[in-house]
Formats: structure tokens, sequence, C-alpha cells
């Protein structure tokens, strides 16, 4: 295993320790506590930023600013303005996106390579919802009642939406919320879980968008994201995070029976039959694994093997493992960073144990990576489990790093049902030659997504979301839209 060592430093003025205020009603203001809390580099364990903390009360103003600013001049708003916005929200993302890339990198340690390759996707997310904008419409529906009466539908923005992000992909996360909430004609209040969405919020006001329609307000989530979650001003929740904290939101949601819809955890499989182009099988089954240490709600991490070919794929993908580059993730050549936190490193090599006392082989990796350049970041070296059993816990949990299970099978009928036996549903491949047998295995994953012979493709076209404890509703595509609408039906005597 390679480790960067040439580390450029970067200046970057929202990674100087400077203090970052949140944003409500289009201000920058100080928490109300007047609290802050502090955010490191996960390479590094430098001071990024200091951060105002939001708490029930900022959550409180955020919510009365998005709820006056949505029944106000922005419900006049038209769909070609809430467009035009969205474009140039668009291009300014465009003109800052190395600025961007690198605070994600430091934020959360994704690689450089990995952040500024976001780029078109998230680009082409905001200047799809722009399209979506002007493309919103009802129907009018032929009803059978006696007489003379008109029905049609209206498509009403659902209102103010509480938006709860995670931080492993702080950029993409936060425009997959205010994109659509914008096309549509919501308001939102965004909780994200550090300081990086503020230059998005930065980008938001230089855009044009009207104060109060885009708050943020960073914090905890047992505070600011519970008390979002709960708020009986907030008409629709939209999270992405762990599926314990989506139950805690559901629960918090009842209260207004606000709509909620979760992008939440998984443990998807990802199937290599015998026939597949072992070439082009390696590498996509460990990045499906290793891409961003493993922080990936939908990341391929039980990797089913046909028996035929098990030793010598899952020996390939442990040598493949070993080669990668660890280090800063601002190292161009680095491939894998740290993961985010101490908390999650602990997490993470606690499941190393887990894996080895279970019986499992670790073929490559199987230990945190403390050592020189790495000392001061939470770095985990890729892992191959070998000799994994459907039972066990690195087999079943959700484990949040670059951990790979590998599992056994025979044929296409135990599989099917072993690769369903999972609380989950979010993600799934499927790697072989045989057309026949991909739609097969396609048709019967019970997951959100199945990648064939490639693994999380995206676009904003194309809806994605889970199954099963991986949460309900979709993002991307129109339905991603409909989320963030209501449907009301008129009906008209005319006779
Ligand atoms: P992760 O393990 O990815 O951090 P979490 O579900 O813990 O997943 O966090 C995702 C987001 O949910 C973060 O913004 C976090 O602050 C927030 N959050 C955590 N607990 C709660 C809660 N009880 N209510 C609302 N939001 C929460």
């Amino acid at each position: 295993m390679a480790v960067s060592q040439a580390i450029p430093i970067t200046r970057h003025p929202y990674a100087d320790g400077s203090y970052k205020k949140m944003l409500i009603d289009g201000q920058w203001v100080d928490a109300a506590s007047g609290k802050k809390f502090e955010t490191h580099n996960p390479a590094t364990g430098e001071l990024l930023a200091t951060v105002a903390e939001g708490d029930a009360e900022d959550i409180n103003r955020a919510v009365a600013a998005a709820r006056r600013a949505f029944e106000g001049p922005w419900s006049k708003v038209k769909p070609f303005e809430r467009q035009n916005l969205l474009l140039k929200l668009a291009d300014l993302v465009e003109k800052n996106f190395e600025e961007l890339s690198q605070l994600d990198t430091l934020d959360m340690g994704a690689p450089i390579s990995r952040t500024r390759g976001t780029r078109l996707r998230v680009l082409g997310m905001l200047r799809y919802y722009a399209g979506q904008a002007t493309a919103l419409h009802g129907e009018t529906i032929e009803n059978s009642l006696p007489g003379e009466i008109f029905s049609y539908t209206l498509k009403e923005p659902v209102g103010v939406v509480g938006a709860i992000i995670p931080w492993n992909s702080p950029l993409t996360a936060s425009v997959w919320k205010i994109g659509p909430a914008i096309a549509t004609g919501c308001t939102v209040v965004l909780k994200p879980a550090e300081e990086a969405p503020l230059r998005l919020a930065e980008l938001c006001m230089e855009a044009g968008i009207p104060p109060g329609v885009v708050n943020v307000v960073p914090g905890y989530g047992e505070t600011a994201g519970a008390a979002l979650s709960s708020h009986s001003g907030v008409d629709k929740v939209a999270f992405t995070g762990s599926h314990v904290t989506g139950q805690a939101i559901v629960r918090a949601s009842a209260g207004n029976l606000k709509r909620v819809s979760l992008e939440l955890g998984g443990k998807s499989p990802d199937i290599v039959f015998a026939d597949a182009d072992l070439d082009a099988a390696v590498p996509g089954a460990a990045m499906a694994v290793f891409a961003n240490s493993g922080q990936i709600c939908s990341a391929g991490t039980r990797l089913f093997v046909e028996h035929k070919i098990y030793d010598e794929f899952v020996g390939r993908v442990a040598e493949f493992g070993k080669k990668l580059q660890v280090g800063n993730g601002l190292d161009p050549n680095t491939q894998i960073g740290p993961l985010v936190s101490a908390e999650q490193m602990k997490r993470v090599s606690g499941y190393l144990s887990i894996g080895q006392q279970e019986g499992a082989k670790a073929l490559t990796g199987g230990t945190p990576l403390t050592e020189g350049a790495l000392s001061k970041g939470y770095f985990v070296a890729p892992t191959v489990f070998a000799n994994v059993q459907d039972n066990m816990r690195i087999a079943q949990e959700e484990i949040f790093g670059p951990v790979i299970s590998a599992i056994s099978f025979k044929d296409t009928d135990e599989l099917i049902a072993r690769a369903n036996a999972t609380t989950f549903g979010l993600g799934s491949g499927v790697w072989t030659t045989n057309v026949s047998k991909a739609h097969q295995v396609a048709k019967s994953l019970r997951a959100g997504s199945v990648w064939v012979n490639c693994y999380q493709a995206m676009d904003p076209a194309v809806p994605f979301g889970g199954y099963k404890m991986s949460g309900y509703g979709r993002e991307s595509g129109k339905q991603h839209l409909e989320e963030y609408l209501n449907v009301k039906a008129v009906w008209i005597k005319t006779g």
C-alpha cells in the first residue's frame, strides 16, 4: 500500500480556522445561545472553522423566516424566475467549483479527484431542477359524475422543508435538497452536519435567491436536528442519514404528521458471476466499496462471488485494494482518504476486530493506519474479508468504512434469497456477460438501484432511493419533485 507524502498546502477561506455564522432570513447571524462548535480536517486534525451552533431557538427563527418567505413574495415568483435563479446558482457553483471541491475534501477527507469528480453531477442536478421548474403541471381529469362538472388538479409546493443531511458528501447532499425545493417553490431550512454547506448558502444569496427561501442552521442532531424534525411549522422533512436517525425522525414527525422522505443506509449486495468480465469486475467491485473510504450509503459491501471463481476473484480484489494510495485527500494521487472522525474510526476499527473474531480472514487490511504521515488522521487500510458467512455481523450491519465482506455462492436461485436477506435495500450490483441473467437478477433484487457491469452510476434524471429499511421517497428524477408538491383537486360545476 502506498502512502501519499506530498501534501499541497491550500489556504481556503472556509478552512482557515475563522468563525462562520449561520444564515437565517438572508442574514448571517450568531446562534441565539452564542454557542459555537469546531470542525477539523480528518486527515490532519487541523482546525478548519468555528461554526455557530444552532439549536431549537435558531430552528424556530429559521422556520419562521422560511414560513414568511413561503407565504410572502416567494409565492408570487413565477416558475420561469425560479428556473433562472437555479441557473444562476449553477453558474456560480461552476465558477467556484474548485474551491467547493477543496472544501468538501478538507471537511470530510474524500480524495480531491473524487470531489472534483462530482462536478458534472452537481451542476447537472441544479440544471435539471431548473428545467423541471417550468415543467410542473396538474392534469385535467374526466370524471363520471352526472351533470356538468369539470375537474382538474393543481400541483402546489408543500411548504417549508426541513432538510437534514449527513457529512459524507456535503455539496451533493445540499444541492439534492435545495434544488427541488427552489424548483417547486418551497422554502428550506437546511441542517447540515458541518460548515461546508454555508459556502453554498453564500452562493444562493449571490444568485439572488430571496431572504428566507434558503436558511442554513448548522448544529447537532439531538438539538437542531430534533427541533427541526419535530417542528409544527415544518411541512416536510427530507432526510439523508442512518436508519436509526430516520426512525427518530419518523417518530418526531408524528406531531403534525409532516411528510417525510428518507434516504438511509444499506448493506448492498454486489454479485459477481463466473462469466463476468473479471478485468472490469475487479476494480468495479473494489471501488464499489473503497470509494469515499466506504462512506457511501449504497456501497456494495456484501460481495457475492460465484464459488468457481471465488478464490481467484477475491484474491485479485485484495491485490487491487493493497495497491491503493492512502493519504491526505488534497494530494491528487490519493485514492483513499481518511474516515471522517475519531468516532467513525472507532466504529470501523471495531468491525475489523469483530470480523476477525467471527472467523473471517482479512486478505488485505484489517487494521487502522497510524504510522508516519497518517498518524494525525483517521485512516483505515482498505480491507477485504474472505470466508464471510451470511449471518456474521460484518455481513449484516452497515460498517461505513472501506471493508468488503466477500461471500461465496453456488447458483442463482440460492443467491437471490441470500442477497435479499438483509433489512436494507438501497443499491445492488451484478457482474455478468449473460444478458438474460442480468435481467433476471435485476428483477429479483429488492433494492432501489441495480447496477449491471458498473456501480454507483447516477444521473439527475434517474430516481435513487431505497426499499425496506433503506427508506422511502426518491431523489433525482421526476418523482423527486413530486415529494415537494401537494396535489389539489379542483371541481367546477359548469352546468
Ligand atoms: P451519520 O452516521 O451519517 O452521521 P446520522 O443519521 O447520525 O448519520 O446523521 C445524519 C444527520 O442527521 C446529521 O445532520 C445529524 O446531525 C442528524 N441527526 C442526528 N440525530 C438526529 C435526530 N435525533 N433528529 C434529527 N436529526 C438528527
